[in-house]
């Protein structure tokens, strides 16, 4: 026997066509409401996370250039996965933004190096 089709939004058994999805058009718009709001919350998640390290590399850098251990990025919550933008310097060194602040790592110093990009960056590059 046949499985019986039914409708993605109720569950309702549909009659008619193969390959329907829906039973009506209410259900269709609902379904897609849904599938929309759901990658809109994802979107808004991953913003907050950098948003959030923005301020912290900004807290954590009134002046504009400044050198700590990653320890303590982490400590205020700074999520070191979620950047907007890199940036490879002539000499090879890789700056991880989070929006106009951003952070390169010093390996053999174990420490990160934060800047602004409006105070040390532009004049390299006019991509903010
Ligand atoms: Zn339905």
């Amino acid at each position: 026997m046949e499985k019986p089709v039914v409708c993605q939004e109720c569950g309702q058994a549909m009659k008619g066509r193969r390959g329907k999805k829906f039973c009506s058009d209410q259900c269709r718009a609902a379904y897609h409401n849904t599938q929309k709001s759901e990658e809109e919350k994802k979107v808004l998640q991953l913003n907050s996370i950098l948003r959030k390290n923005r301020s912290i590399l900004k807290k954590l850098n009134p002046e504009g250039y400044t050198n700590l251990r990653p320890e303590v990025l982490k400590q205020m919550g700074f999520d070191f996965r979620f950047y907007t933008h890199q940036f490879k310097t002539d000499k090879g060194e890789v700056y991880y933004f989070c929006y106009e602040w951003g952070y390169q790592v010093l390996q053999q110093q174990g420490k990160v190096l934060i800047i602004n990009w409006q105070k040390y960056m532009k004049p390299f590059s006019p991509l903010l």
